[in-house]
């Protein structure tokens, strides 16, 4: 049944209606009928009262000890482990992706809080010997400050997690905006902080449109820092508006599966339909593009467009059903525009490639698996990220030429190589032009503990997750620790 329960925006430990007095609908893409609950429709005036509220919460929070810090971190997992099924339920009804793949995004934010978590016994710096007598150096982490969480629809707990717990554990305090396809999923992670004795002021949800709410956060003299995963657009935009503040960006993919003539093809195949159609294609990581080798060109394409044909579409809480709705109606609009871009160009369309609009489709953006061969590097549908169900297969020769097209993008987010072979499989990693390169599986799947990012349009060199998740979120000191008692001067007093 339809609730439609109105959601606030939480500042300063309450939560508060927009200064607008004004809301918008969360709708299920599976059936844009069914308006799953309203949210403020923020605008600066929101934004500012949050980023104050931020201000306020500062001093104590980036002084409680990191390892307390880390115990209210670990009580919003456990609250979330017992949440899951539910928030999975929840998810699933507003982003429309399966049901083990909401569970996955769930689990993925509650293992990226445990492991920052731990990070609070740690926050490692360095020490180093000093170049004069009766002198320590040593390096420790502080936070940037307050900083603005933009985050998109995607994986509407696990991105915002993957920047709320770095965030938090490294003393910053937040002001976070949720995509506006997937604020309910943004509150509710935002209620388990509150339930776990989050101290109010230090984590703040806005909810509301990019340009009114996200564009002046990113101009806003107390912000700090930015971490924005998002569009290549919208990261340009950002980059050019944040002046001189520290911008950490996550954005495009166009990413490749590359299948060898040694590899194992069923592999392989089980791969391109994980990687091109595991959330409707709306992935960062999504391959995108398969290139394979003329040799085995055939035997692949034959199976894996006979897989993607049988790939049950429809409701992600039906268990049946293997690939959900697009986002929605522009984004549907969008791939469908690529699959007659893609036959203009002179690629072949080999499935899919319609809009579903009859039966249990006609209320949701549901769409084909698609498959194109015959596509050449230069093609649109081989350059731009469709951010749906939508494959594009090459053809080369040898490994050098999948790896000269692997790299024929402006992106560089993940990667991946089916291969029995060590040396193909050490030169695929070391040449593709990539942050990820996987070997024998898909071009998804990252785990909490390791870096996350890309290069070239796919971001500014940050990356999330792992470690070296925290770093957008800290500045380095410097400390000298002279214990001589005397003028010691570096550089010159040294012989
Ligand atoms: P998508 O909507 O495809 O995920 P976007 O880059 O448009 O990609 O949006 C990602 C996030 O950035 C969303 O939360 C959106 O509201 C926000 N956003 C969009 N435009 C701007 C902007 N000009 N300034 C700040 N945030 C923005």
């Amino acid at each position: 049944m339809n609730e439609s329960k109105t959601y606030k925006n939480y500042i300063g430990g309450k939560w508060v209606e927009s200064a607008t007095g004004t809301t918008f609908n969360s709708i299920n893409p599976a059936n844009k009928e069914e308006i799953l609950v309203k949210l403020q429709k923020s605008d600066e005036k929101d934004g500012d009262m949050a980023v104050d509220a931020a201000e306020d919460a500062f001093e104590k929070w980036s002084s409680m000890p990191a390892p307390k810090r880390g115990e209210i971190l670990f009580k919003a997992a456990r609250i979330l482990e017992e949440q899951k099924e539910e928030l999975a339920k929840t998810m699933t009804k507003e982003m429309g992706k399966i049901l083990i793949e909401t569970r996955g995004d769930v689990q993925e934010a509650i293992d990226i809080i445990k492991l920052m978590a731990g990070e609070g016994r740690r926050l490692y710096g360095h020490t180093t010997p000093s170049e004069l007598p009766n002198k320590f150096c040593m390096t420790i982490n502080l936070p940037v400050g307050i900083v603005a969480l933009i985050t998109p629809w995607n994986f509407p707990m696990a991105i915002p997690a993957w920047k709320i717990a770095p965030a938090l554990i490294a003393g910053n305090t937040i002001v976070f905006k949720p995509a506006s396809d997937t604020p309910l999923c943004a509150i509710k992670l935002v209620e388990i902080f509150e339930k776990a004795g989050i101290p109010k002021g230090v984590l703040n949800i806005v909810t509301g449109s990019g340009t009114s709410v996200g564009m002046p956060l990113v101009k806003h003299k107390k912000i700090r820092g930015i971490s924005f995963t998002g569009s290549v657009e919208t990261g340009q935009i950002i980059t050019k508006e944040a002046g001189l503040k520290r911008v950490g960006l996550e954005l495009g993919g166009k990413n490749v599966i590359i299948v060898m003539d040694d590899a194992n093809i069923d592999l392989a195949v089980d791969g391109a339909i994980w990687g091109g159609f595991g959330t409707t294609g709306q992935r960062c990581t999504a391959a995108s593009r398969v290139v394979v080798h003329e040799k085995v060109g055939d035997k692949f394409t034959e199976k894996f467009v006979e897989r993607a044909k049988k790939l049950k579409v429809g409701d992600g809480l039906d268990p049946e059903t293997e690939m959900g709705p697009a986002i929605n109606e522009s984004q549907l609009k969008k791939i469908h525009k690529y699959t007659e871009i893609g036959k203009e160009e002179g690629a072949t369309l080999l499935t899919g490639g319609k809009i579903l609009t009859e039966g249990k489709f006609t209320q949701g953006f549901f769409y084909e698996p698609t498959i194109f061969s015959d596509v050449t590097k230069d093609m649109t549908i081989a350059q731009d990220e469709i951010f749906g169900p939508t494959v594009a297969i090459m053809a080369a020769e040898n490994l050098e030429e999948a790896i000269h097209i692997a790299n024929s993008v402006e992106y560089g987010l993940s990667s991946s190589i089916y291969t029995e072979s060590i040396n193909n499989a050490f030169k695929a990693i070391e040449k593709i032009e990539a942050g990820l390169t996987y070997v024998n599986s898909s071009t998804i799947g990252s785990e909490v503990h390791l870096p996350f990012g890309g290069v070239k349009n796919t971001g500014n060199g940050t990356r999330e997750g792992g470690i070296k998740g925290i770093e957008e979120f800290v500045e380095t000191k410097t400390a000298y620790i002279d214990y001589s008692g005397r003028l010691q001067r570096a550089q010159i007093d040294i012989e």
